[in-house]
């Protein structure tokens, strides 16, 4: 996934002096023109899970890698099932010391070609954006990396350490590959994920801010259950499960976890008040000030695109139950979804579910889909100082915001570690055409450019 941080802050008129970032013009740069080169290959081998293609875009990157440079043997290409994962090294200096590792994904989400305006597996360059399944979610990023790790070794760059690319080739899905690629990367000294974080432009086109996706919500689903013998329903008994599961579900529903504050979450708080809204911008700083400040507590709680970021939450999304209009049900299963701060185990948001609901009678199974428990990377002043520089080279002057996203990225496979994982995206895109997942998936062109410089500066800075 493209995974946005959890609250974004609404755009403000902002009056900054970089250029606008959005325009019709194609690359400038060669490294440019090899990214966009590198996306519409990518975008028209179609990587969507069950279509084996994801080895054939590998071979094509790694025919890439080779030709700016890299030994043969250094690029490898694991295969698992019908996908696989891409790996390359770049020698540095010190072959001893630990690597840097850049992370993306090469597999993308389905798209049907039918609810298309344009074909989702041809790249379209159009109204100053490449249009096609994976523009934003991943492959703009991942051909914004290639390029400028190309055009470092054409220029016979030698970082301090090893650099590693991963690509993983089923992050939309099972994230086996990630996970085999995180087992076989555990010595990494930091990973950048190109997968999340990144500038946001407002209506304009001016860059606004830029996020740093430091950490995540750990991902969890908890089915319940509860059955009954049933019978005839015009004899009703003492116990109904519908009944006794809408009472648990309503439970559940009302229920507020305990607010929390991280290092990371203070930094979001207090980075992104100045552009948030001026309603909310005050309970931010409160909370961020005393996170036992019940009015700002309450501020924050009310607002959807808030309240994940100071507490675990946990909805009902689904249930199922009942087999008869004219009978008493004998089952009902319901899930529960819960986004946990990070830091707070799944075991113990259970055992939280099951003194909420306070019924015996109802059963809570977690429903393991392969995601892990992560914690938080800390905000290493080095990395994030690279980071700040490569930024405010393209965008001088704008809000730099660490901050936790919702949903689970690769990142979390190397964070499970106790690897840092940074995101730190260089695609710069206004909200409004944001379309990850969706129809008409779109990079603007415009981001090309200073995307390649930006990926090449982090290098550069952090591997000097
Ligand atoms: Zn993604």
């Amino acid at each position: 996934m493209r995974s946005a941080l959890l609250a974004v802050p609404a755009l403000l008129a902002a009056a900054l002096p970089a250029s606008a970032q959005t325009g019709a013009s194609g690359p400038a740069t060669p490294a440019g023109q090899e990214a966009l080169a590198i996306l519409r290959e990518a975008i028209e081998v179609p990587t969507v899970a069950g279509r084996g293609q994801v080895p054939v875009l590998a071979q094509k990157l790694k025919a890439r890698l080779v030709a700016a440079g890299f030994r043969a043997e250094d690029v490898a290409f694991t295969p698992l099932g019908e996908t696989g994962y891409l790996t390359a090294r770049y020698p540095g200096r010190d072959r001893k010391a630990k690597p840097y590792v850049v992370i993306a994904h090469m597999d993308v989400v389905e798209a049907r070609p039918a609810d298309w305006e344009r074909d989702p597996f041809k790249a379209v360059v159009e109204n100053g954006f490449v249009y096609g399944r994976g523009a934003i979610d991943n492959k703009g990023d991942l051909a914004m990396v290639m390029a400028a790790i190309a055009k470092l070794k054409r220029e016979g760059w030698v970082p301090s350490r090893d650099i590693v690319i991963g690509f993983s080739g089923d992050e939309e899905t099972q994230m086996a590959t990630t996970k085999a690629m995180a087992d076989a990367l555990a010595d990494a000294a930091l990973v950048l994920n190109a997968d999340a974080g990144g500038g946001e432009l407002s209506a304009d086109g001016t860059p606004f801010v830029y996020q740093v996706q430091a950490g995540e919500k750990t991902y969890a689903d908890y089915t319940l259950k509860i059955s009954d013998p049933g019978g005839h329903s015009s004899r009703p008994g003492k116990t109904n499960p519908i009944a006794a599961m809408g009472t648990a579900l309503a439970r559940i529903w009302a229920y507020k976890f305990p607010p929390q504050l991280s290092p990371l979450t203070k930094a979001y708080l207090e980075g992104s008040a100045p552009q948030a809204p001026a309603d909310i911008a005050p309970a931010m700083r409160a909370y961020a000030a005393n996170p036992k400040d019940e009015a700002a507590i309450a501020a924050l709680s009310a607002r959807p695109e808030y309240i994940g970021v100071i507490r675990t939450t946990c909805v009902p999304t689904m249930v199922n139950g009942g087999h008869a209009p004219n009978a008493l049900p004998q089952s009902v299963e319901a899930n529960v979804n819960c986004r946990i701060f990070p830091g707070t185990s799944r075991a113990g948001v259970q055992q939280t579910l099951g003194e909420i609901i306070a019924d015996p009678a109802i059963g809570i199974a977690f429903k393991d889909n392969g995601t892990l428990e992560s914690i938080e990377s800390p905000l290493d002043p080095r990395i994030m100082a690279a980071v700040d520089k490569a930024v405010h080279e393209r965008a001088p002057g704008i809000a730099i915001v660490p901050g936790m996203s919702a949903g689970a990225t690769d990142s979390m496979h190397f964070r499970a570690k106790g690897i840092t994982a940074l995101a730190v995206s260089a695609s710069f895109i206004r909200p409004e055409d944001e379309f990850a997942h969706g129809l008409n998936e779109r990079l603007p062109l415009a981001t090309l450019d200073p995307g390649v410089k930006q990926w090449e500066t982090v290098l550069r800075t952090i591997a000097r």
